[in-house]
């Protein structure tokens, strides 16, 4: 059996134990004589395996008794219409545009009301994150949006905007439980799962109580209500059960490394040894702000498109997978989620140092 290291955006590497329990289920789980895949979601097994999903969820982000948790289908793009559909009762939202993810999360919010763009950074290719501490935030403003970690670009909000006391929503699809956040200083916060918890076809919404509501926009369809799926504790319909489950198994993985505190630790750890690289050598070199710069996306470059091209080939020839940069950006870009051990990044830099010595000039 071969595994190689997948820097991949997402769908994205999973923790190898997860996987390895996963198949020892697959054909029967816990003596049940089914796979997870082949179960009712009405089971008394499965109403076990998302229970408990969701109270390892909770105990890992500290999420407070008034926020619920969902898990929905249709990725995190479905919930660029969802949030205006649900979020918008005087019809004015903030929209802070820092990379793709967050403008089309801002043109699918310009279909149901007035959504503003109250900051960007495209002006640099989205290579950093504006100042958001005194933005021109709508008086009716419903909520401020922004896309916590940019994925393509590899930039973070690390201090979140000052959103003058309106609801803040945050897609953290791409640094979902890669450190501690504050549930509290949000209304809304979602991710697709595959980008560092588990298999497509999951997004899962921590959505505070009081934003859960009849008064929705009209028109708005009964699977695209919060409150449908929240007063069906996500079993409205048939939910994804069997990506459920591995995130289940994902969050256990999780807690056993010590929560998300250890995450961050790790995370920083080693995220400094490709940045440390990035930094002193004479060929590559980082896109981002460097105070900006994202713990999980890291994109690069040599400053030759033919040069990078070469890298990305002779890396996957090396057993470094998906090295390839966003095809707006260019260069490389390695994910380095939760489930990327620390000596995928070491091997990577020293196979780096290598092609640098053997391409420089
Ligand atoms: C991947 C990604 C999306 C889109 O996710 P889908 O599940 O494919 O809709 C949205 N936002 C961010 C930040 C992403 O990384």
């Amino acid at each position: 059996m071969k595994r190689v290291y997948n820097f991949s955006a997402g769908p994205a590497v999973l923790p190898e134990e997860v996987l390895r329990e996963a198949a020892e289920e697959m054909l029967d789980y816990k003596g049940c004589g089914m796979s997870v895949m082949e179960m009712s979601h009405r089971s008394k097994m499965f109403e076990t395996i998302i229970q408990e999903a969701e109270q390892d969820l909770r105990d890992l982000m500290h999420i407070p008794d008034n926020y619920r948790v969902l898990f929905l289908q249709g990725g995190a793009s479905q919930q660029f219409a969802m949030i205006p559909m649900n979020l918008m009762k005087n019809g004015v939202a903030d929209y802070i545009v820092t990379g793709q993810w967050a403008k089309k999360a801002y043109k699918e919010a310009c279909l149901y009301g007035r959504a503003k763009a109250v900051a960007s950074s495209e002006d640099q290719t989205f290579s950093y994150i504006p100042d958001c501490s005194d933005l021109p935030i709508d008086e009716d403003a419903d909520y401020v949006y922004i896309c916590e970690n940019n994925t393509i670009y590899g930039t973070k909000f690390k201090t979140l905007p000052n959103t003058k006391g309106k609801t803040l929503v945050s897609d953290v699809s791409s640094c979902f439980l890669s450190e501690p956040i504050d549930v509290t200083k949000y209304g809304v916060i979602y991710g697709g799962v595959q980008k560092n918890i588990g298999p497509a076809g999951v997004v899962i919404v921590i959505i505070r109580e009081d934003l859960i509501t009849e008064d929705v926009l009209p028109g708005t369809p009964t699977m695209l209500r919060y409150k449908t799926h929240a007063d069906a504790d996500s079993l409205y319909n048939t939910p994804p059960a069997y990506g459920i489950y591995i995130c289940g198994k994902v969050f256990k993985w999780l807690k056993a490394q010590g929560g998300l505190e250890a995450m961050k630790e790790y995370n920083e750890r080693k995220a400094k040894v490709l940045y440390d690289f990035l930094d002193e050598s004479r060929l590559f070199c980082g896109t981002v702000r460097k105070e900006d710069r994202s713990l999980m996306n890291v994109p690069f470059v040599t400053g030759d498109a033919d040069l990078d091209a070469k890298f990305v080939k002779e890396a996957k020839a090396a057993g470094f997978e998906n090295l390839k940069g966003h095809r707006s950006v260019g260069g490389m870009r390695a994910s380095i989620y939760n489930a990327m051990p620390i000596e995928g990044v070491e091997k990577l830099v020293a196979f780096m140092r290598k092609f640098e010595e053997e391409n420089l000039k």
